[in-house]
């Protein structure tokens, strides 16, 4: 499948970002939305929902056996958060990058966590950690119809070597 605009193969590859309730608490939103549309990725989700612990123990349902398990709950609950698909080539393993490590302690400046955060208990942000982890979150979060297949003619990113 090729843009109708470019000509050039479009890049399917998706990734589930969230601004959790400390990041939206602190006004977050705006700065983090910023940092995926400058580096070109294509959004084509975006809500706005105060999280269920269904979805949330499904979100984390491979951190269940964790000592912060219940306390990652009552922080994810804890306000509303938003959520967004991003799109674009290797969106997955770039946004991963520049959320920065999940102890923002260790997070580089210049990341998310690394810029806006000081503790792993209240880093921000969420960026799925696989293109497959992304897709079940996605689906999680998203139904397909809140999904927006817009046809980007500003050429940002693509998969041509
Ligand atoms: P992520 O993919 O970088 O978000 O990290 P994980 O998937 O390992 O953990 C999910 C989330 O659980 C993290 O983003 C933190 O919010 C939280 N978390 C992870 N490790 C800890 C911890 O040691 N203590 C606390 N309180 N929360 C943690
Ligand atoms: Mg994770």
């Amino acid at each position: 499948h090729r843009s109708k605009s470019t000509g050039l193969p479009d890049v399917r590859e998706r990734t589930l970002i969230a601004v959790k309730p400390d990041g939206v608490q602190r006004r977050l939103v705006g700065q983090i939305i910023q940092r995926f549309e400058q580096r070109g990725f294509k959004l084509v989700g975006l809500k706005m929902l105060q999280a269920s612990q269904d979805v949330l123990s499904e979100h984390y349902c491979g951190l269940r056996t964790k000592p912060f398990y219940n306390s990652l709950l009552r922080y994810m609950t804890s306000g509303p958060v938003v959520v967004m698909v991003w799109e674009g080539h290797n969106v997955v393993q770039t946004s991963r990058t520049m959320v920065g490590h999940t102890n923002p302690a260790e997070a580089m400046a210049g990341t998310v966590r690394g810029d806006f955060s000081m503790h792993v208990s209240r880093n921000v942000v969420h960026a799925s950690d696989s293109v497959e982890g992304a897709q079940k979150e996605i689906q999680l979060w998203f139904q397909a119809k809140d999904l927006v297949d817009w046809d980007c003619w500003v050429q940002t990113s693509t998969s041509e070597v």
